[in-house]
């Protein structure tokens, strides 16, 4: 098994490469060569035993036994820092419809079911190659606190995570700041996201500065992360044993719901999946009109998924049509040039028959959260909120599974203005809220940022 680019311009790489990369050289993304067929049936065998499960369907993608054996190892460790038996649990809400509970990890979000895989196999490919990596990233949120709780510790990596100054959540700052690990430094940025996003894209565009400090990424297009995310939705299946089940799933990078394509080809009995958006609806755009085309950004109460291009989305665009390469690298040239893209009639035809999409507007998001509240005083965040609404209304006949993606405490204020109670940040949690932070503030400045990066190695 080799990993080559959807644009067909860069040389073909093994696991441990794609483990360290970014996209492609070629600006592609890396996918598989070819789709392996799980033994379903074996993997049922494997029970209630999650990390087995997520350490089976990754090593489909593996071909060297020593990295096969690594990702067993570190899955056995990652999920066993969850905090429920499951890893996964699922919890029945009403006629047809469950709650994928992807929040008792550490950070009580989905990323963390990747980020707490990936970190200590980047540290082991880091370690072999006796080199060290300084991941940078910018935050809105999810991501970094998930980054900080997998990365602290790692003896190879350090993590610098710029957050906007003022802008995130208490809880979500303090997930960050109040790590103690010595490799792990917090920035607070004078500016928003989208100013610190911008610092972080240019320091990467400084190649010789990048090289010099071994920057590397952790983003959400590494092919590790859409692997270990396949196994919840394998899980699922297995949970509920129907012969066709319905997957909603809030979505922002595509990264998630792209998993879940993956888990189907793997021969899960998936029967569709929903792609669901916020008021940013660039996917739900193109499902339906077969048009891609960049937007402005909204801000919104689901913050994960307020964004402008799905960058995951080229990986499907290369599956619809046909896998090839030359047609994707038009594509996307074009797309890049004119900030829109045609999706050919034949591939449209391919996706709407996996996927369908729904845009779930603000009141609708809220409405959701306060209603779920009254009649069954299950509290979900605004995130899950959308993947559960767009349910209803994309496949109300259906099976659904709605992946709850976020826990309700990490979104207090919205949840509280819709369902009129504070959700309770879960007890293993409480310590965050007093304990010393660590974090440096700095202004809007590359250079300021690029003195920071050195003077601290
Ligand atoms: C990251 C995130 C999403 C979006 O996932 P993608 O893989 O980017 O589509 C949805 N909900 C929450 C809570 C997130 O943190």
């Amino acid at each position: 098994m080799k990993y080559v680019s959807t644009r067909g311009n860069a040389p073909a790489v093994s696991f441990e490469d794609v483990l360290l990369s970014g996209p492609a050289p070629d600006g592609g993304l890396y996918v598989p060569d070819a789709w392996p067929k799980l033994d379903l049936a074996q993997m049922r065998g494997l029970g209630e035993d999650y990390a087995g499960l997520t350490a089976a369907i990754v090593s489909a993608f593996i071909e060297a036994p020593e990295w096969r054996a690594a990702v067993e190892r570190h899955a056995r460790t990652a999920y066993a820092k969850f905090d429920d038996p499951k890893v996964a649990p699922l919890r029945g809400l009403e006629p047809h419809r469950w709650l994928l509970e992807l929040f008792h990890g550490p950070t009580l979000a989905f990323k963390d079911f990747a980020l707490q895989l990936l970190a200590p196999l980047m540290n082991e490919a880091l370690e072999r190659r006796k080199a060290r990596a300084l991941v940078v990233a910018a935050t809105s949120g999810d991501t970094g606190a998930a980054a900080v709780a997998a990365l602290a510790g790692q003896s190879h990596v350090d993590l610098v995570v710029l957050h906007p100054k003022g802008r995130i959540s208490d809880v979500q700052r303090r997930q960050m700041t109040t790590s103690k690990a010595p490799n792990v430094r917090n920035v607070a940025v004078e500016g928003t996201f989208d100013d610190a996003q911008s610092l972080v894209k240019q320091l990467f565009a400084d190649h010789a500065f990048a090289r010099a400090q071994g920057l590397a990424a952790i983003n959400s297009i590494n092919w590790v992360r859409i692997a270990a995310q396949t196994a919840y939705y394998v899980s699922a299946c297995f949970a509920l044993g129907r012969p066709a089940l319905t997957f909603s799933v809030p979505t922002g990078n595509f990264g998630d719901v792209f998993a879940g394509y993956v888990a189907k080809k793997l021969g899960a009995p998936i029967k569709k999946l929903i792609v669901a958006t916020n008021v940013n609806d660039i996917l739900a755009r193109a499902i339906a009109t077969g048009v891609y085309t960049r937007g402005t950004v909204h801000a919104t109460m689901s913050p994960a998924m307020d964004i402008q291009v799905a960058s995951n989305f080229e990986r499907l665009l290369y599956e619809s049509h046909g896998r090839n390469a030359a047609t994707l690298r038009k594509l996307m040239e074009g797309f890049a040039q004119s900030g829109s893209l045609t999706i050919a009639p034949d591939a449209l035809r391919a996706i709407r028959a996996t996927f369908d999409s729904d845009r779930v507007d603000e009141s609708e998001t809220t409405a959701t959260i306060k209603a779920l509240y009254e009649k069954t005083k299950v509290l979900i965040d605004p995130h899950t909120a959308v993947g559960l609404a767009a349910a209803r209304k994309a496949a109300p006949d259906d099976d659904v599974v709605v992946l709850a993606t976020a826990h309700s405490s990490k979104f207090p204020e919205a949840v509280e203005r819709a369902a009129g109670v504070r959700p309770e940040l879960p007890g293993r949690m409480h310590w965050i809220l007093d304990a010393p932070e660590r974090c440096d503030t700095l202004p809007n400045d590359l250079a300021a940022l690029k003195h920071y990066i050195a003077a601290g190695r």
